[in-house]
């Protein structure tokens, strides 16, 4: 984590910030002052090259024409996103991150190939709190899920979890991590339901694990969403 502020880049939020998405670089930010970091959102806006001097980079869902969009624009202003950035995309967000991806008008579109991800779409479109099982330190994962896509992980990206309720990526696995890129179907936003989950990506741009913090209010929101989900199952 650099000595001065932390910078948070928020990637075409005008197109890519379904579902209060944005919120999870609020979430981010939140994090690292209340451990005394100096912290900043940036957003980068259509038109804009993406600057390499970011900490991380997120990109939130949005429809199958902005997705397009917002696609073509950073695969010409990519410089900044390697594979040796710390990135988080969510639905869309997520399509985009990986190698290609098939609008419902038949047409692919390739991303930009930091996750080894390729979606179509699939025969019904997914709309549901949607749970998933992850190994600690992140534990499950709840958020909720919009989506046509279904996503095929290759041999270089692995699920962030196994789907307990819901569609995830269509064949039982929700998202993809490959190095310090993840994506998923999580809305929420995903960082807010998933603490764990936004310590893990503030780990990464680290380089070593921060210290924890107690938030009650958080947990609580944690456990409403999880037993709300476990309710509506078994009702
Ligand atoms: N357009 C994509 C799909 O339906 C992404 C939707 C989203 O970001 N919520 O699969």
């Amino acid at each position: 984590m650099p000595e001065s502020t932390v910078h948070i880049g928020l990637l075409l939020p005008e197109v890519l910030g379904t579902y209060g998405d944005s919120g999870n670089a609020q979430v981010l930010c939140r994090r690292l002052r209340w451990r005394g970091f100096d912290a900043e959102v940036v957003p980068v806006g259509l038109g804009e090259p993406v600057p390499s001097t970011l900490d991380m980079y997120l990109l939130g869902g949005g429809e199958d024409g902005a997705q397009a969009l917002a696609a073509a624009h950073l695969r010409k202003h990519r410089r900044a996103l390697t594979p040796d950035a710390v990135v988080f995309g969510v639905c869309a967000g997520l399509q985009v991150l990986g190698t290609r991806f098939r609008g419902l008008d038949g047409v692919d579109h390739d991303g930009l190939g930091l996750l080894d991800v390729t979606t179509e779409p699939g025969e019904r479109r997914a709309v549901a709190e949607l749970v998933a099982t992850s190994p600690e330190p992140l534990g499950p994962l709840t958020g909720f899920e919009n989506h046509l896509g279904i996503s095929k992980l290759g041999a270089d990206s692995e699920p962030l979890g196994h789907v307990v309720r819901g569609t995830g990526n269509g064949d039982g696995t929700e998202g993809a991590v490959t190095g310090h890129v993840a994506g998923t179907y999580l809305h929420g936003p995903a960082l807010a339901r998933n603490p764990a989950l936004a310590d893990l990506l503030l780990a990464w741009a680290a380089g070593h694990p921060l210290p924890p913090l107690e938030l009650p209010e958080v947990d609580r929101l944690r456990v409403e969403r999880l037993t709300a989900t476990r309710r509506r199952r078994t009702s």
